[in-house]
């Protein structure tokens, strides 16, 4: 039997074969020589984002939009017809074994970058050490040193535990094990990651609904976002419920349907599939922090702008300390560190910046935020310091089409100089839009700059620099 792993001791050992320990092992290894060991314990590289995120979330949120432009095409003179369903599940093999390729590629890129990939489940033992458990069944386990060592295990979704029968729920880890597209599915939840799966869920075909707890989905966003996507999100056919309190309990029928009985209301919601999208909580409780004494906070590693613990040579990022959970974070925060680490005496103060990060949200149509929200600027800078500009409109696209999408945007501007410290967007192509327009702003952009720079004819996105 080979070996756990192939040597005694390393100068850095990464916990986690996601976003950002990858990042950092990679960098580490390929850029500074360091001897460095990524342990990953569930048998496939890349973490979540890879396995069940971003990208296999990204895959079916194509699908959904091809299925609402093959609707849109007849808008446009198309003789289209659709002759049967959506084959979910040879669209759900094939995409599979993208990941799987992906999973691949990854096992390469760090063979290619001399970073010794370990498959095996870690745990802490002192700051130095690390106990290595074999993930195929065996009981063998090894403790290897690491001069230093970086905690990246992640999160996993939450299921409520006081609702009897919440186990007969999914997650977002589910959805992406699903063999066919339910007919009839509820989501609870308001965030990115409900809004994102109750969109692909009705694009495709499935009575959605989805409970939130308040008037409004992706509450952390600006207020044009949250009404503006909620209303939409109604227009689309989704059932919001709202002033969700809960479920009394799950029951599972003969038929394998399953009854939500809410805590308040009398008639149970019948559907195929629950699922919980409640948030996310850190991978940290089978690390042993507690043994070395590392600080956490409901199980998040706390850590100082320099991603170092309390405990000298051990290091934590990523979604395990909860800050700004998105994958070019992970992957940002874990360069920089081994830059930091490793790097020459000039990089001693580098660290990642956690202000003005962009992020999207492939909802339909999707979002895109950057900055501080409308609230967030009055209340750090005082109402008369901050100026809005705000536009709405009917995107050229949908000129041939009976069912319009909404195009919101509004720039959040501050001081006399009318520095942009906020930029939301809701309509098509905001995805893409929002890369360009995050540089402007990481770059200090004023309102003027932005009327600087000349409009883009006929584009969605012009509206951006010509508003008044
Ligand atoms: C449904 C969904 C959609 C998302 N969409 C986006 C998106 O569009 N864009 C975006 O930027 N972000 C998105 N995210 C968030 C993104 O996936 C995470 O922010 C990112 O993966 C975090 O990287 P990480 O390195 O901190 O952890 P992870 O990528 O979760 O990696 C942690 C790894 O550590 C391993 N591990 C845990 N404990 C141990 C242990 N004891 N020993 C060995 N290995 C261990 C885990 O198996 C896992 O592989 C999405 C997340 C979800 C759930």
């Amino acid at each position: 039997m080979a070996p756990i792993s192939n040597s005694e001791e390393y100068d850095f050992l990464v916990i986690g074969g996601g976003s950002g320990g990858l990042g950092a092992a990679r960098r580490a290894a390929s850029r500074y020589g360091q001897k460095v060991a990524i342990v990953e314990r569930s048998g496939r590289l890349g973490g979540t984002c890879v396995n069940v995120g971003c990208v296999p979330k990204k895959v079916c949120w194509n699908a959904a939009s091809i299925a609402e432009t093959l609707h849109d095409a007849v808008g446009y003179g198309f003789k289209i017809e659709q002759t049967g369903p959506f084959d979910w599940t040879s669209f759900k093999h094939k995409r599979d074994a993208y990941i799987t390729r992906l999973n691949g590629i990854y096992e390469r890129n760090l063979v290619k970058d001399r970073v010794e990939y370990i498959s095996a489940d870690a745990s802490l033992v002192s700051s130095n050490e690390v106990l290595l458990a074999a993930i195929d069944g065996s009981n063998e386990s090894k403790t290897v040193k690491a001069k230093k060592i970086l905690i990246a295990t992640g999160g996993y979704p939450d299921v409520p535990n006081n609702i009897e029968g919440s186990e007969l729920g999914i997650t977002s880890d589910g959805f992406f094990d699903l063999e066919a597209l339910p007919q009839r599915v509820a989501l609870v939840g308001a965030g990115y990651i409900a809004v994102e799966l109750a969109g692909i869920f009705n694009a495709l075909g499935s009575e959605t609904h989805l409970l939130i707890r308040g008037e409004t989905v992706l509450r952390k966003f600006d207020p044009m976002i949250q009404d503006t996507l909620t209303e939409h999100y109604g227009k689309l056919g989704i059932k919001i419920h709202k002033n969700y309190v809960g479920f009394r309990k799950i029951e599972k029928t003969g038929s394998g349907s399953l009854l939500l009985h809410e805590e308040v209301g009398s008639t149970p919601l019948e559907v195929d599939t629950l699922l919980w999208a409640i948030g996310r909580k850190p991978q940290t409780s089978s690390l042993g922090l507690d043994k070395i004494g590392i600080n956490t906070r409901n199980g998040v590693i706390q850590v100082d702008d320099y991603q170092n613990t309390n405990v000298d040579g051990v290091y934590a990022l990523g979604d395990v300390c909860g800050k700004v959970e998105l994958t070019p974070v992970a992957i940002a925060a874990g360069r920089r560190l081994a830059d930091r680490l490793f790097g020459p005496a000039e990089f001693s103060t580098k660290r990642l910046n956690y202000e003005n990060v962009p992020s999207v949200v492939f909802a339909h149509p999707e979002i895109g935020s950057i900055g501080l929200t409308e609230p967030e600027a009055r209340s750090k800078y005082g109402d008369s310091n901050v100026k809005i500009y705000k536009t709405s409109f009917i995107a050229m696209y949908y000129a041939m089409l009976e069912n319009k999408g909404p195009t919101s945007y509004k720039l959040v501007c501050v001081g006399a100089e009318e520095r942009v410290v906020g930029l939301h967007i809701i309509g098509l192509g905001s995805a893409e839009m929002l890369q360009g327009f995050g540089v402007a702003i990481k770059m200090g952009a004023t309102k003027a700059d932005f009327d600087s720079c000349v409009a883009i004819h006929p584009t969605s996105a012009e509206e951006l620099v010509t508003m008044v």
